[in-house]
């Protein structure tokens, strides 16, 4: 049987591509996560104060308010700067890497992101079972 995420996780995922959204979202709530998602960078500071996910996943380019600037948002909130924040983005570039610690990002994934490493990368913070994650569907 496959380790599930305890009751009760939520997973902020702010992307706004639809496929990598589904992607993402499916393989999370395999695993037991709940998902909430955003598709900009408006619904995602509104949801973040919200729902007070446990991780949130933020794609760097997204409508309205993009990455950087949502992430540095949060983290002058006090009720939000806590929260692990995992960069999703197409720039595997050293100074996004630099500037991705200097905004607060907890980690960083390069796209394109295998759902598999999204899973691992959820419970490297949060938890959530061990073992490997859910085989691809
Ligand atoms: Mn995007």
């Amino acid at each position: 049987m496959e380790p599930s995420a305890p009751a009760g996780l939520t997973v902020l995922l702010v992307e706004d591509n639809e496929d990598n959204r589904i992607i993402y979202s499916t393989v999370l709530r395999h695993t037991g996560y709940a998902v909430v998602e955003a598709l900009d960078g408006v619904q995602a500071l509104e949801l973040a104060r919200s729902v007070r996910p446990d991780l949130i996943l933020m794609d760097i380019s997204i409508p309205e308010i993009d990455g950087w600037e949502a992430t540095r948002i949060l983290r002058q909130d006090a009720e939000t700067r806590d929260i692990p924040i995992v960069a999703l983005t197409a720039h595997a570039l050293a100074d996004d890497r630099e500037r991705a610690t200097l905004v607060g990002f907890t980690s960083y994934l390069a796209k394109p992101i295998e759902p598999r490493a999204v899973v691992a990368e959820v419970r490297r913070w949060i938890g959530g079972g061990a073992g490997a994650p859910p085989p691809a569907t």
